[in-house]
């Protein structure tokens, strides 16, 4: 195992692995910017390197200085979170070149899922099945046009190299397709730099449906079940829970097995999430394979009594997965909130200030919170605006609904306007005791949630 490790990222993250690190033993070297000198990560890191201004391109994404910062602190490997350059493949190969450990998947299993349209044609020919569509190198809008035509509509366009549901159109009908196509373009073009497209069937009443893998260097690979992130705001997810209500054994099993096969089919190694829509039929269709650690992955933790960090840390040592598949289960039902600085009030805008008064719940076995932030620390424009997550575990799921209800009315902030109670009212709502869950969940309740 290793002595020493660096972790490439802030806030809630950074503190989670620095806890599993320091329960194996491990030292950990946390890295920060002009405005996380004071952060909690750093506090809780045994060591700490400054990279530089406030503004992530100027720290957290800067590759030689994350590299410069483990050669200098004799870190042995880097763990990057979510986010920032977790599946950024320049860096892996920059770790690589360094005699770094990466922890997280080879280069290559990195470059084949970072684009969805070559991530597409990877699983066609693995037989992984896909949502109908067209994800081809001819970008023509003429061309585009057509195969939308050929898939019907509605059809949904989406950037390539998009991620947290930017770059993304739903175009109901011919008529709107060129504004949308142009938009889109626009939209992917500033976030990543990429405009190609690609054209899917734009499914009605889609369950978001993903499932856990994890796989060792000696070729064994493992699902740890099912997550159901259907309900979002905007495309990004706003809860998560584990596991997905109603998933019969037989569907869990193809599925399952299904998402074993999207990762071996790029020769995958360590943790990752394969994406995917689940119809109202039960057809099922994969949508994208994440290749890191996914913010939500604490519900998953929740219900089978592993530490995905742990199982990190293990298999980028070198050991073998800690338990195979029939030694793994489900116990209960969890689920996580994802508690945001921002206004639901003001369309969800971002919020900025001071934490001038912050009281968690009580943790305990049932209610587990990750944070990255203490009372009096600042929330500012630089970084992603999540702040904690919620995480809360029962034997069953209207238990476990109960409790996120309770723990979100006992969340306490004061100082920077958050989520919580547009949270609450989710959590009460009735719709969603009843799990009657879809992609469109939110905006189908807005009268019962604002
Ligand atoms: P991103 O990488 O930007 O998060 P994804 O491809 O993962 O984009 O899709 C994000 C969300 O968009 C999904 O969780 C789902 O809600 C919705 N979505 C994606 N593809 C489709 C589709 N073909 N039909 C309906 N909804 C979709």
């Amino acid at each position: 195992m290793f002595r020493k490790i660096l972790i490439a990222n802030r806030g809630e993250i950074a503190c989670r692995v620095i806890r599993t690190a320091h329960q194996l033993g491990i030292r950990c070297v946390a890295v920060y910017s002009d405005a996380d000198r004071h952060a909690l990560h750093v506090k809780m890191a045994d060591e700490a390197v400054n990279l530089g201004a406030a503004a992530a391109k100027d720290s957290y994404l800067v590759i030689d200085k994350v590299i410069e910062a483990a050669k200098q602190t004799g870190a042995e490997a880097i763990h990057p979170g979510y986010g920032f350059l977790s599946e950024n493949s320049r860096f892996v190969q920059a770790c690589d070149a360094a005699g770094i450990v990466f922890i997280g998947p080879p280069v290559g299993a990195i470059e084949a899922m970072g684009s969805k349209s070559a991530a597409k044609s990877i699983m066609e020919k693995a037989g992984v099945p896909l949502v109908p569509g067209y994800h081809g190198d001819d970008q023509s809008p003429d061309l585009l046009k057509k195969e939308a035509e050929k898939i019907g509509y509605p059809v949904l366009l989406k950037a390539t190299a998009g991620g947290g549901g930017k770059g993304m159109r739903i175009v109901e009908k011919a008529s709107e397709f060129d504004q949308a196509l142009a938009s889109a373009k626009r939209e992917a073009i500033n976030g990543f730099g990429d405009d190609t497209m690609l054209v899917e069937k734009y499914l009605v009443k889609p369950r978001h449906v993903e499932f856990q893998v994890f796989c060792d260097q000696q070729g064994k690979g493992v699902y740890l079940f099912e997550r159901d992130c259907s309900v979002q705001r905007r495309h990004q997810k706003v809860i998560e829970e584990a596991p997905a209500p109603g998933m019969s054994e037989a569907l869990r099993k193809k599925m399952g097995d299904a998402a074993l096969k999207a990762a071996q089919a790029i020769g995958y190694v360590g943790a990752g999430t394969v994406e995917f829509l689940l119809d109202v039929d039960e057809s099922f269709f994969f949508m994208e394979m994440n290749t890191r650690l996914q913010v939500e992955h604490p519900v998953t933790e929740m219900i089978t009594g592993e530490d995905l960090v742990e199982w990190q840390l293990k298999v980028a040592a070198g050991q073998p997965l800690p338990k195979s598949q029939d030694q793994l289960s489900i116990n209960g039902h969890a689920f996580e909130a994802r508690i945001y600085a921002e206004d639901p009030d003001k369309d969800f805008l971002p919020a900025t200030g001071t934490l001038s008064y912050l009281r968690t719940p009580e943790e305990n076995r049932h209610v587990r919170v990750d944070t990255g932030v203490l009372e009096g620390d600042e929330v500012s424009i630089y970084y992603d605006p999540m702040i904690a997550k919620l995480i809360v575990w029962d034997s069953n799921r209207e238990a476990a609904l109960s409790r996120l209800a309770q723990s979100l009315a006992e969340y306490r902030i004061a100082g920077v306007t958050t989520n919580t109670r547009f949270l609450k009212k989710l959590a009460e709502a009735e719709p969603f005791q009843k799990a009657d869950l879809d992609t469109g969940f939110i905006e189908r309740h807005e009268a019962l949630l604002f």
